[in-house]
């Protein structure tokens, strides 16, 4: 650390107040606002070169520590937070058509989600203020971060939750001694709950996006994905919200690296809700700048029912207005379906939370909100464990009984070959006629995640037309530009003979069609997909209608 005293202000957002920041304080002294900012010494930092010396220091959340609102770096409790992965989503990305799309992977925090980053902050501070006990509330991965941190910290932690957080992540609090309190009711009635509980026992209540902790803890992802992404800002942050705090902090972020002439550029925001609990899209859609609170949130996804967003909403509608962005619901089905596209196409299980990000991301992708060419970052936060029963129901695993058999020692060929012989009856042959290997690659892996398909890829025309002849598929997938015989000749080609006329064909296709093209297509091929708008869904439909 630099002999230089470091130096915290709070900032009044609304009258520009400025106060040493010694403790958390509720409310500006002036005029009672309750949204208060960190500010750091930004002119110091930049004129002493402070990010160059970054890129050298330890991976994790407190590389950054000058800008976290810590003055001794002896109160930190770490259990290795930050500095998560920035994955390419190379064939997520092809599927939506996004090239540069860009998957912040904070399931790979210490309790999985980016709320990691929250706790080791706010339990740091928590013990630099000398507070040994402390209550917070939560729609469920507030609670377990805190939860394990305050262990670490020996904090006595109360966190309060609402009856919808399922069973397993409340036992995932349990676990590391904190109390747990499931309040039967909305996730706001639990936070009056909570903050009543603390007031009678004289204990600290964590304020969430209130707090300084939190937003500060935040903008470390702003930090770190610009320095993935080779020093810029990429064009979009996208994150589904449920109190907002995460874009209001990476935002915050951002603007610290401009002031400190890192990057000139802010992201716009892409926020996402889940539709049973939208508060803060249906007032942005209606176009107001105050959201009126949803009472009874309609959705299972916990995680994001924070049905009054408050002054947040303020903030993130300005921060949109100012930078751009957009607002974007998702259905719990919606969410569920991005969950396995995701899982299937880039190995990623999150929860449901997370995929209604996801959900509203595809939604922007289509409608040209989000351009084919930008750097798109999504928070993907928070594991598939406690939930997954909802997303795979009991239908996950082919069942093989070769019970009869099993007193016998000697290997029950007879029963587990018929049986695999049962699964290979419903086998579909398909022949994939691609000269992008990577899409060809994306679509048999769509179609072997998602039943017996059998897929022979044909790199061009004049091989796509051999295979077609030599291995008699059930379905033909074919690309339409492709340099040596295009589709229409192949789709000619195979009509004329006698032996392959009958076999559906389905038209995969990057070009927008003229009307005479559409025309000679007509009454020959099943369905037209557009390449980088369709979804794995709507191909599989395609081709179980094509089957029938
Ligand atoms: C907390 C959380 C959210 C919502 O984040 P906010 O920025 O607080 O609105 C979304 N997804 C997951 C997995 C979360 O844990
Ligand atoms: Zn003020």
């Amino acid at each position: 650390m630099s002999n230089h005293n470091k130096r915290i202000d709070l900032q009044c957002i609304h009258c520009g107040y400025i106060v040493p920041y010694t403790r958390p304080m509720a409310a500006c002294p002036e005029c009672g606002e309750n949204i208060l900012k960190a500010r750091y010494d930004l002119d110091y930092l930049r004129e002493t070169r402070w990010i160059e010396r970054i890129a050298e220091r330890e991976p994790g959340l407190w590389r950054y520590h000058e800008l976290l609102p810590i003055y001794d770096t002896r109160n930190i409790v770490s259990l290795g937070e930050g500095w998560t992965p920035l994955l390419h989503a190379r064939n997520l990305g092809m599927m939506i058509g996004l090239k540069n799309l860009y998957i912040k992977d904070e399931r790979q925090g210490p309790t999985a989600s980016f709320k990691d980053r929250q706790a080791s902050v706010a339990i740091s501070a928590m013990r630099e203020q000398g507070i040994n006990e402390a209550v917070v509330a939560s729609t469920g991965n507030v609670a377990i971060a805190y939860s394990a941190y305050a262990a670490r910290a020996g904090i006595k932690m109360w966190t309060f939750l609402t009856s919808m957080v399922p069973g397993e992540k409340m036992r995932e609090c349990a676990i590391y001694g904190g109390e747990v309190i499931k309040v039967t009711g909305t996730y706001d009635q639990a936070k009056v709950v909570a903050a009543s509980f603390a007031d009678s026992k004289g204990l600290f209540l964590d304020r969430g996006i209130k707090s300084i902790a939190a937003v500060e803890s935040m903008k470390t992802m702003a930090f770190e994905m610009v320095e993935q992404l080779g020093w810029r800002s990429p064009d979009w942050f996208i994150q589904s919200v449920s109190g907002g705090m995460g874009p209001i902090g990476v935002a915050k972020g951002f603007e610290e690296l401009i002031a400190l002439g890192v990057v000139d550029k802010m992201p716009a925001l892409g926020v996402v809700q889940s539709q049973g609990c939208a508060p803060m899209v249906r007032a942005f859609k209606n176009g107001q700048r105050v959201a009126t609170p949803v009472e009874n949130p309609q959705t299972v996804i916990a995680t994001l029912s924070t049905g009054n967003p408050g002054r947040a909403y303020e903030l993130l509608y300005d921060l949109i207005g100012q930078n751009g962005g957009s607002m974007e619901d998702a259905s719990d089905e919606e969410a569920f379906n991005a969950t396995r596209l995701l899982a299937r196409t880039e190995g990623l299980s999150v929860e449901p939370a997370t995929a209604v990000a996801f959900a509203g991301l595809f939604k922007m992708a289509r409608r040209g909100i989000i351009k084919p060419d930008e750097i798109v970052v999504i928070n993907c936060s928070g594991h598939t464990f406690p939930v997954e029963t909802q997303i795979l129901g009991d239908r996950f695993a082919h069942l093989v009984d070769v019970s009869e058999q099993g007193a016998r020692i000697s290997v029950p060929e007879e029963g587990l070959l018929s049986a695999l012989e049962q699964m290979e009856e419903a086998i579909r042959r398909v022949v994939v006629i691609e000269d992008n290997p990577d899409a060809g690659r994306l679509i048999s892996r769509i179609l072997q995640a998602r039943g017996n398909y059998e897929v022979h890829l044909a790199d061009g025309g004049a091989e796509g037309i051999v295979l077609v002849e030599r291995v008699h598929p059930d379905l033909v997938i074919t690309d339409l530009m492709m340099p040596d015989i295009d589709g229409f000749k192949i789709i000619d080609a195979l009509k004329a003979d006698e032996n392959t006329r009958h076999i559906p064909i389905i038209v995969l296709t990057a070009k927008e069609l003229t009307v005479q093209e559409r025309e000679r297509l007509n009454g020959q091929i099943e369905s037209l997909l557009q390449k980088g708008s369709f979804m794995d869904e709507d191909l599989l439909q395609s081709i179980v209608d094509a089957l029938k």
